[in-house]
């Protein structure tokens, strides 16, 4: 049966999260987007309150929540702000490999420290020739005895400058592509580990972005999260599980850029009348509210298949693709309802524009996401 109510305590959680958002987010928002800072004092409210590495297991000190719960939170707190939320995610995006492949010493010493204080972590496949094409990634693993060593470079890696672990992926031989690839989780002081320069970004500002350079890094066996053949599948089945969450950014985004383009609306006159009353504005407004109501069913949908077990990568694809692209023609068309006001710094929605555009980019493009569709539907 079909049933879109939500439960008590799902509603509570939604309460939660939007009293953080709009009274420790929005507050802040537009400053540390402006001065491109990550808000760590908020990041440790969140984290006592529940709100980072929701769907860390219960065993590891987690609430185990699924992932409807965890879009519910997400979709709350990117109304506040998309790049402060990307952050808090980046948690998810690093914990899931480790929940997906860790053994149980793993996730009790990795899972166990995302819990047990406010720390970050990364997520790490992207490099300067290899974004998209995963498989083509170069930084090389080598044995030496019992330890690995790595050599190479990742870049983009968000919360890079301030993860206590990243979970990294690594080639035996580039020519083996996806076969050769291995997934490690490497501890921030490791020797040889260094955090390069961090992005001055677009949008998204108030995320961290940053470069990691990776010379002779001495890895011990215990940290090898996924050997060679089967690293590859981790970082796609991430991918998977994590991309309803990138479409819950986008539905907190444009609820955003629809509430604030009725207020204003009603506010603003033209021709003697609010431009409210015009038709074409009116039918702006429309399309925003289908393209949230839409994006919301997708992605709740894509959550609950992933909550039942069921894997269809399809809905989870359909779900990043759309709600990526929505988010950006809803930002756009924000940013028209404003008119000359919608392209200054004094108004909220050209933070909004900004922000929406990495929605298309980062965990797969909206490219990448139709390659994903189109080869199923092939299949
Ligand atoms: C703010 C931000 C945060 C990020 N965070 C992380 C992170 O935490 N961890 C991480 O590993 N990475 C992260 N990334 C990297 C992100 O995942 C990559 O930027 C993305 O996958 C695209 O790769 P690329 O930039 O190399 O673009 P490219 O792969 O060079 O693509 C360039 C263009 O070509 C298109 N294209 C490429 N191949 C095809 C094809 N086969 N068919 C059609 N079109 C194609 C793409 O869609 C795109 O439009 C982040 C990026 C940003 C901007």
């Amino acid at each position: 049966m079909i049933d879109f109510s939500l439960t008590e305590e799902q509603q509570a959680l939604i309460d939660t999260a939007r009293r953080f958002a709009k009274e420790r987010i929005i507050p802040i928002a537009a400053a540390c987007d402006h001065e491109s800072r990550f808000p760590m004092d908020v990041f440790k409210e969140a984290w006592e309150i529940g709100l980072v590495n929701p769907t860390c297991p219960v065993e590891y000190g987690g609430a185990g929540m699924g992932e409807l719960d965890n879009t519910l939170i997400i979709e709350e707190l990117a109304y506040g702000c998309s790049g402060i939320t990307t952050s808090m995610l980046a948690n998810t995006l690093a914990l899931t490999p480790v929940k997906l492949a860790g053994n149980e010493e793993q996730k009790r010493k990795y899972l166990g420290m995302l819990t047990s204080e406010p720390v970050m972590a990364s997520y790490a496949t992207s490099e300067p020739d290899a974004g998209s094409d995963v498989a083509g990634l170069k930084t090389r693993y080598t044995r030496h005895g019992d330890d690995y060593v790595l050599n190479g470079q990742k870049c983009w890696i968000t919360n890079a400058s301030y993860a206590q672990f990243y979970v990294i992926f690594a080639t035996e031989n580039p020519e083996l592509r996806h076969k050769g690839i291995a997934a490690f989780i490497v501890d921030r002081d490791t020797p040889g580990l260094r955090v390069g320069k961090k992005e001055d970004k677009l949008g998204q500002r108030a995320s961290d972005t940053a470069q990691i350079f990776l010379e002779d890094v001495k890895v011990p066996k215990a940290n090898l999260l996924a050997p060679a053949g089967s690293g590859f599948k981790v970082a796609m089945e991430t991918f998977n599980q994590t991309r309803p969450d990138i479409g819950a950014v986008a539905t907190g985004l444009m609820r955003r850029c629809l509430e604030e383009s009725v207020a204003y609306a009603k506010e603003r006159k033209a021709f003697g009348q609010p431009i409210a009353n015009h038709q074409l504005v009116q039918w702006m407004l429309a399309e925003m509210a289908i393209r949230v109501e839409a994006t919301r069913l997708l992605t709740h949908k894509g959550a609950w298949s992933l909550d039942r077990g069921a894997r269809e990568p399809v809905v989870s694809s359909i779900s990043k693709a759309y709600g990526a692209d929505s988010a950006m023609q809803t930002a756009i068309d924000a940013v028209q309802v404003f008119g000359g006001n919608g392209y200054v710094k004094e108004y909220p929605v050209e933070k909004l524009m900004r922000d929406a555009k990495v929605l298309q980019i980062y965990e797969g493009t909206s490219q990448i996401q139709r390659i994903v569709i189109a080869r199923q539907l092939l299949a």
